[in-house]
């Protein structure tokens, strides 16, 4: 069993962006001394945390002093070099371990461990060279897409290859390291599963969340996911799979396609709270981070209820801005801004949540703002 870590007692968080910053929220809320380590001055989990280490994710020295003066540690992003993380481990002072990092933190090991547990996942090959690369779409064909084996979010790090003559510019990321070719799937849905696990192999679900895309960029969610009865219990089967194979503490994400005949297929799972998750916090009676931090803290979870249907829109570059003019006109919606100063192109800024009993309604109205062009 793992200890249990009590209020008044320090939580670290490495990474302070906006899934550190809820992270955070949630650890405060609950009466937790909050610290976080990120390298930018007044980032969105600084504003909300006790303290903050100013500091490089992979600068050794600083993670050492935030595990020193942590009781538990925990990520808000997959990116984390392990190595710098084995002294917390050996401490007991990161209960999620490090084969969980491991695993997501690269695209072979994530397929690797998904075949060893005979979860479907899309066709692969690992490339290292160009030779490789045109073997791999001999045997997987058009379009396929190359996505770099770590670092990648977001869509960076990958390119759909759907001609020959797309060869030549995928080609370019094998600069960053192995990388693994992927047969292009055509699905019908892109859907999110969240478990939370504890201590006593406990694992809760969430609800599943329907995801939409744009530019490779979570868009839209839609709770819950519209699937069959029968595909939604086969994904959480597989969603609890993992978790119970990896014991997991804390807050999973899996991300799957569904087929046009209800099959599914696994695409990446992330070691964390996830964007499509947001929801949880107005809509459940726990949140995707609330769990997380019982988890990691070896509190026992509630079993998931979803109060009522809802959407997620995420706020990106410009479309914050335009959603402030709604402010007065929209009581009934859940907005959340992460306090990033700077607005750029693409960046998430912030989220709105809206519980409704119509999507189809829901998604009418928001149409009807022109926030989201
Ligand atoms: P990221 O780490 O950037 O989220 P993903 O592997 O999830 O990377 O890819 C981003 C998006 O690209 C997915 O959500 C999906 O819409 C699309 N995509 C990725 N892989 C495939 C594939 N093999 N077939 C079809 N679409 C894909
Ligand atoms: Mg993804």
């Amino acid at each position: 069993m793992t200890k249990i870590i009590l209020p008044q007692q320090t939580i670290g968080i490495i990474g302070g962006g906006q899934l550190g910053q809820m992270m955070a929220l949630s650890a405060k809320e609950m009466g937790f001394v909050v610290g976080i380590l990120d390298p930018t001055t007044n980032c969105p989990a600084s504003q909300v945390a006790d303290w903050h280490i100013k500091a490089a994710y992979d600068d050794s020295k600083a993670i050492e002093k935030l595990v020193a003066k942590s009781d538990v540690v925990t990520y808000e992003f997959e990116n984390v070099d392990a190595e710098v993380l084995v002294k917390c481990t050996e401490l007991g002072k990161l209960p999620q371990g490090l084969e969980l990092l491991k695993i997501s933190q690269n695209r072979k090991h994530e397929k690797s461990f998904l075949s060893q547990l005979n979860l479907p996942t899309a066709p692969y090959e690992i490339i290292n060279n160009q030779d490789e690369l045109k073997n791999g779409i001999d045997s997987l064909g058009y379009p396929s897409v190359l996505k770099t084996c770590s670092g990648g979010y977001d869509g960076k790090g990958q390119v759909v290859i759907k001609h020959e003559k797309d060869i030549k510019s995928a080609t370019s990321l094998l600069h960053f390291g192995e990388c693994v070719l992927e047969k292009w799937l055509t699905f019908e849905k892109e859907i999110s599963v969240i478990v939370s696990g504890s201590s006593h192999s406990q694992f809760e679900v969430f609800p599943i969340a329907e995801n939409r895309h744009q530019n490779n960029v979570l868009h839209t969610s839609l709770i819950p996911a519209d699937i069959l009865e029968d595909c939604e219990s086969q994904a959480k089967k597989m969603a609890k799979k993992i978790a119970k194979n990896l014991q997991i503490k804390g807050t999973i994400t899996v991300e799957m396609f569904v087929t046009k005949n209800g099959g599914l297929i696994i695409n990446e799972m992330a070691p964390r709270p996830h964007n499509s998750g947001h929801y949880s916090i107005e809509a459940c009676n726990v949140s995707q981070f609330d769990s997380h931090i019982r988890g990691i803290c070896g509190w026992p979870l509630p079993k998931v209820i979803l109060h009522q249907s809802s959407i997620m829109m995420n706020l990106l570059g410009e479309e914050a801005n335009r959603a402030k003019e709604w402010i007065n006109q929209k009581p009934e919606w859940n907005f959340h801004y992460y306090g990033k100063k700077e607005v750029k192109d693409g960046r998430k800024m912030g989220h709105i949540t809206i519980l409704s009993n119509s999507l189809e309604r829901t998604l009418e109205e928001i149409n009807q703002t022109n926030i989201w062009k």
